[in-house]
């Protein structure tokens, strides 16, 4: 079995201007297909080909895991975006945020900070850890599931993510993502999916 790339959830263009149609040409039709293809040449013939996305990302390391985790990272990147996002989250996510940041204004300056601050490539989360909200960040294709947590949003700090749109002014990408292409409904599916699978 391989596996394919899934499509994006909204057009290439749809999130113009804010994230442009070039960078998703690339981003999207080329890195993110490129992970497919190269974890997808690594599993052929091999135990791993019958393996699921997230066992083999929990049992693999090296360029097998690094090709799986960049897969699993950018399908859920894709869907933490979408058009005309931005604005605030609602209901129990709101809830919880305020609880464990004391605002949602807090969060975003805690989430800034640390997804500007990772050093070189990689990945701001927010995550679900013990039952309390986190923000973390990752290095390369490292991601919240090796660590016993559960990612409910990302922003991609790789520079392939923002450089076409924001060139080397990654707080000014993250910005635009935060205030206006997070898909807040997506984060509070995940909460509640993590919040039931906990109880
Ligand atoms: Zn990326």
């Amino acid at each position: 079995m391989s596996f394919e790339l899934p499509p994006l959830p909204y057009a290439q263009d749809a999130l113009e201007p804010l994230m442009s149609a070039r960078t998703l040409s690339f981003h999207y039709g080329k890195h993110h297909a490129g992970y497919v293809a190269k974890l997808n040449a690594a599993i052929e013939g091999t135990p791993n080909a019958d393996k699921s996305l997230e066992e083999i990302i929990m049992s693999a390391e090296g360029g097998l895991f690094n090709n799986a985790a960049q897969v699993w990272n950018h399908t859920f990147f894709w869907n933490c975006l979408k058009p005309n996002g931005g604005g605030e989250p609602t209901g129990d996510l709101a809830a919880a945020i305020t609880r464990d940041f004391g605002s949602f204004d807090a969060f975003k300056k805690e989430f800034a900070a640390t997804a500007g601050g990772q050093f070189g490539s990689g990945w701001g989360w927010l995550v679900l850890d013990g039952g309390k909200l986190k923000v973390v960040s990752t290095a390369n294709a490292d991601l919240p599931m090796k660590h016993g947590q559960v990612a409910l949003f990302t922003v991609d700090v790789w520079e392939h993510a923002y450089y076409l749109d924001h060139q080397n002014a990654r707080p000014s990408f993250i910005e635009t993502v935060l205030g206006k292409l997070a898909n807040w409904d997506f984060v509070a599916e995940n909460f509640k999916r993590a919040n039931s699978a906990a109880s």
